[in-house]
C-alpha cells in the first residue's frame, strides 16, 4: 500500500486527482495529517464518508504505537519505544529545556556503522526508516506529551545520511508550514562522518544545523573507535564542513564522546585543538554513556573539565553536553536491545 503521510502536498494532489477528487481534498487530508496529527481516516470527518474509505483501501497510514515509556525521575526526560507497522522497534527522546522541547529521533532500525561504544549498531542494520515513520515519532510524542515540540534532533538510532533521501523528504514535511513548520534552524543532523553525502546535504542550502561525530582527532585513532574512518579522512570530511559552512553559512557542530583513557588526555585535547582552530564550529563533548557490551568508561569529572579548558585556552568555542536521562537507559538504543531481549 502506499504511505500517504510521506506525501508532499503536491503528490497528494495529484493522487486525488487520480482518485477523480478535487485538489482541495488534498489539502483537507494533508492537514489532517500533518497539522492536527490524524491517526486514522475515520477521524477526517470533513471529508465523505466514501473518500475515507477509499483511502483507507488504498493507503497506509502511518501511525507509531508506543510500547514503552520511562521518565527519568532526574530530568523529565522521557523515553519512548515505539513499535512500527512489521512489528520493529524504535527509539525517540523527549526532552524539556528551558527554551523548549526537544525531540531525538531515530532514522534507521538499527545501525551498520559500527562504532565501538554505540549500543545502537550492535545488531548490525534491520532497515532504514521511511519518512512517515521518522515524522511520526514527533508526532506521536507531540500527542502523546500534548505539548509542541520546538527542536528535533536526528541523533537517535541510525545514521541519517545513510537513509539520505527519505531524510530530506522527512525534512521538507516537518518544515513544512503547512505542517508542524518546525523552523530549519531549530533541527539538527547528526552523522558520523559520510563526506559526500555531508557535500550533497550542503548542496541543498538547508538552514539546519549539521553535527558531525568526530571523536577523535587523528585518523589512527579514529579508526580504532570508527570503522567509517577508514573510508573517509579527517580531511575529507574537514573539507566537507567547511564546504557546508560555505554553502549554508551554518557553523557546524562537532561532537566528541570523552572516553577514560582512550581521547581524553592533554595531547588529544591540543590535536583537537589545532584541527577545529579558524572553523567556524562548535565542539559540543559528550561524557561517553558506558553500555554493558563494551568495557568503555567515562573520563574523570576533572579530566572532562581539564580537557574543555584545554580547548577554550586555544579560542574554541565548546560545552559540555548536559546528561539527560542518566536514569533512563539514556544511550542510544539501549531501551530497544533491552525489550528485544525480552520477547
Ligand atoms: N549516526 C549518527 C547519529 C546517531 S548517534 C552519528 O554518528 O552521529 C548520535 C551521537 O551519539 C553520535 O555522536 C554518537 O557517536 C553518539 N553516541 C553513540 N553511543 C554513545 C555512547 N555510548 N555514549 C556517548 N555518545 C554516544
Amino acid at each position: 500500500m502506499k504511505d500517504i503521510k510521506s506525501y508532499t502536498l503536491e503528490e497528494l494532489k495529484k493522487e486525488m486527482e487520480e482518485l477523480g477528487e478535487k485538489p482541495f481534498r488534498a489539502q483537507q487530508i494533508y492537514q489532517w495529517l500533518h497539522e492536527k496529527l490524524a491517526r486514522s481516516f475515520e477521524e477526517m470527518t470533513n471529508l465523505p464518508l466514501g473518500l475515507r474509505e477509499k483511502c483507507a483501501e488504498r493507503y497506509e497510514l502511518t501511525a507509531l504505537k508506543q510500547i514503552r515509556m520511562q521518565e527519568s525521575a532526574i530530568d523529565g526526560t522521557r523515553k519512548y519505544l515505539f513499535e512500527l507497522r512489521d512489528g520493529r522497534l524504535v527509539e525517540s527522546v523527549w526532552m524539556k529545556y528551558k527554551h523548549g522541547n526537544s525531540v531525538c529521533i531515530s532514522s534507521q532500525v538499527g545501525c551498520r556503522m559500527g562504532c565501538a561504544f554505540c549500543a545502537s549498531t550492535l545488531d548490525g542494520l534491520e532497515r532504514s526508516l521511511t519518512p512517515s515513520e521518522m515524522l511520526d515519532q514527533v508526532y506521536a510524542i507531540t500527542l502523546l506529551t500534548g505539548e509542541r515540540v520546538s527542536n528535533v534532533v536526528v541523533m537517535g538510532t541510525g545514521e541519517p545520511l545513510d537513509n539520505y533521501e527519505n531524510l530530506l523528504r522527512f525534512l521538507t514535511l516537518i518544515t513544512d508550514e503547512k505542517g508542524l513548520h518546525i523552523s530549519q534552524r531549530s533541527i539538527t543532523v547528526s552523522t558520523c562522518g559520510l563526506a559526500p553525502r555531508m557535500r550533497q546535504l550542503a548542496d541543498q542550502q538547508l538552514q539546519i544545523t549539521l553535527a558531525l561525530s568526530l571523536h577523535a582527532a587523528t585518523d589512527e585513532k579514529r579508526r580504532k573507535l570508527m570503522p567509517v574512518a577508514n573510508r573517509y579522512s579527517i580531511q575529507e570530511l574537514m573539507e566537507a564542513c567547511a564546504y557546508y559552512f560555505e554553502k549554508t553559512g551554518r557553523r557546524i557542530t562537532f561532537e566528541y564522546a570523552l572516553v577514560g583513557g582512550v581521547n581524553d588526555t592533554k595531547e588529544d585535547a591540543m590535536e583537537l585543538s589545532a584541527l577545529t582552530r579558524g572553523l567556524n564550529c562548535h565542539v559540543n563533548l559528550i561524557p561517553v554513556n558506558p553500555i554493558k557490551e563494551r568495557n568503555f568508561v567515562q573520563s574523570e569529572t576533572s579530566e572532562i573539565a581539564a580537557f574543555k579548558n584545554k580547548l577554550e585556552k586555544n579560542g574554541i568555542n565548546v560545552t559540555i553536553r548536559r546528561e539527560m536521562g542518566r536514569d533512563i537507559d539514556g544511550a542510544c538504543g539501549q531501551l530497544r536491545r533491552r525489550q528485544k531481549a525480552l520477547q
